[in-house]
């Protein structure tokens, strides 16, 4: 397989830690440097699905955070692009840094606030919401984006849920709730610890 170029794997080797990087999405969380704001493997991994990358399509990842699912987008294939929009100025650099560690140099960050950094951005053909979810956003995006863009937008609160709700009635589109528990150590035995529910809203304008 060694003219089968995988950047992401080169990448990883360069950094001298020996780890390599799964062909599929839903790559281990410890992969990307972040600050527990990161959209863990499992539901990455079902965000990269409902995304569907086709190939030569623009992502725009609103909240990148880590940019873990911008970086993830990009390594799906090399004629994807990608900008991920992140208020906050240490993880904007975060992003900037995993991207470059994990070869995804062709990843743009952006510093800002949606909707307002979304101005003077390429158009997309794709958007993924991952925060800064709110009916300020969604108008904007409505309005702003063509017919036959995809949105995925992922809610935690029960404020961005019922935001999502309503925009679905009136919207349609795909509601699908993210229930997942991981087995851990309970006392002597084990039990389930059950992460906060997601509710992601899949939907093309
Ligand atoms: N999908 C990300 C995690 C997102 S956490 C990952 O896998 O790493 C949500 C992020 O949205 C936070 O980093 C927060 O700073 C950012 N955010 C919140 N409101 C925003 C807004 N209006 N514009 C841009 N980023 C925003």
């Amino acid at each position: 397989f060694d003219d089968i170029a995988h950047p992401v794997c080169v990448g990883l080797d360069c950094a001298g830690n020996g780890a390599t990087i799964p062909a599929a999405s839903g790559w281990p969380d410890e992969v990307f440097a972040h600050d527990g704001q990161i959209t863990k493997r499992p539901v990455r991994a079902l965000t990269l699905s409902a995304l569907a990358p086709h190939p030569g399509e623009q992502l725009w990842d609103i909240g990148g955070g880590s940019g873990s699912i911008a970086i993830e987008w990009l390594a799906c294939h090399p004629s994807l692009s990608a900008t991920s929009i992140e208020a906050d100025p240490d993880r904007a650099a975060r992003i900037r840094a995993n991207a470059d560690a994990l070869g995804a140099d062709r990843l743009r960050v952006v510093q800002g606030c949606a909707p307002d950094a979304l101005a003077d951005l390429a158009p997309p053909d794709t958007v993924f919401i991952g925060g800064g979810l709110s009916q300020a956003l969604l108008t904007d995006l409505w309005a702003r984006l063509t017919p036959g863009v995809r949105i995925v937008a992922n809610a935690v609160t029960l404020e961005s849920e019922a935001l999502l709700t309503t925009w679905q009635a009136d919207h349609g589109g795909d509601l699908l709730r993210l229930e997942l528990s991981h087995a851990q150590p309970l006392g002597g035995k084990r039990g389930w610890r059950a992460a906060y529910p997601i509710v992601q809203w899949s939907v093309t304008r």
